[in-house]
């Protein structure tokens, strides 16, 4: 389905990331892989599915590297004709206890640098008359949880961005989608469930069960696969007029 066409999803050596890029890999599309931590595994994970694989270190707070990573993009594969805007943090304190530094990073990394990704990928998606932008929200768009105060705004403001980004491309061949996953057992959420377990005294995978009971009805994690698919539904051709959507997967959390 996605034959010759190439995705550059931010944030992709691990959880979410990874798993959306496997899902457009799997369908032949060419990916530019970004993010930290261990890269030769992700790498050879997406080139042993037949398809190429670049990767640029761009560090998303940053936007001369965002740049950097555009243009990389554009010299290896000719063009990005799917953008994945997934690069995220966390990070959990009250308001008036939440460090300054933080609240910046996340503003930084969950909110701009979708800003400075889809500006630049833009002129050669409407050139093309085909792109699809994919940002990777939360539940945490559509919905606050206490201690979280710089997610949530980000996040809404990821929504916001979706919204007017697919409006101002409405009569072209480009959409813009938020996915906005409930929880996903990644390291970014392992975190939580060890902050947790600890706060609690509990084990491991009771941790997980309380995380679980206090928001999301299921009592099952979303998976990076079934987020993938997703994915791959706002790039198929049924997707060709869904334009700003906030699209939960969630089991039940906003349904309450
Ligand atoms: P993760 O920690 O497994 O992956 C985050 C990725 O972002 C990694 O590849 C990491 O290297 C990269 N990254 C972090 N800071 C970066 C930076 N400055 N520059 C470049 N890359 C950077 O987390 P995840 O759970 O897969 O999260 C992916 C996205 O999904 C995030 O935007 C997150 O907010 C969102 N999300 C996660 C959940 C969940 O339950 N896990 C739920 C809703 C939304």
């Amino acid at each position: 389905m996605l034959q010759g066409k190439t995705a550059l999803v931010t944030g992709s050596t691990s959880g979410i990331g990874l798993g959306i890029a496997k899902a457009l890999a799997k369908q032949g599309a060419n990916i530019v892989l970004n993010g930290f931590g261990d890269v030769e595994g992700p790498k050879a994970e997406i080139a042993a599915l037949g398809v190429k694989v670049a990767y640029h270190g761009a560090d998303m707070s940053q936007a001369h590297e965002i740049e950097a990573m555009m243009k990389f993009a554009a010299d290896t594969f000719g063009r990005v004709d799917i953008l994945v805007n997934n690069a995220g943090i966390q990070h959990v304190a009250k308001v008036e206890d939440f460090p300054v530094e933080r609240w910046d990073a996340i503003i930084a990394i969950n909110l701009t640098s979708a800003f400075h990704a889809t500006r630049l990928a833009l002129p050669a998606m409407k050139a093309a008359k085909w792109g699809r932008i994919i940002n990777v929200a939360s539940i945490h768009g559509l919905v606050g949880s206490a201690e979280k105060s710089a997610y949530v705004a980000a996040k809404h403001g990821v929504v916001g961005l979706t919204k007017v980004t697919a409006l101002e491309n409405a009569t072209t061949g480009v959409t813009c989608n938020a996915i906005c996953p409930g929880w996903v057992l990644t390291p970014l959420v392992q975190k939580q469930v060890d902050a947790k377990a600890v706060a609690m005294g509990l084990s491991n995978e009771d941790a997980k069960k309380q995380l679980l009971r206090e928001k999301e009805p299921s009592m099952q994690f979303t998976t990076p696969e079934e987020l993938g698919e997703l994915a791959l539904f706002f790039c198929s051709a049924a997707g060709n007029n869904v334009r700003g959507a906030a699209w939960n997967m969630d089991g039940g959390w906003t349904a309450q």
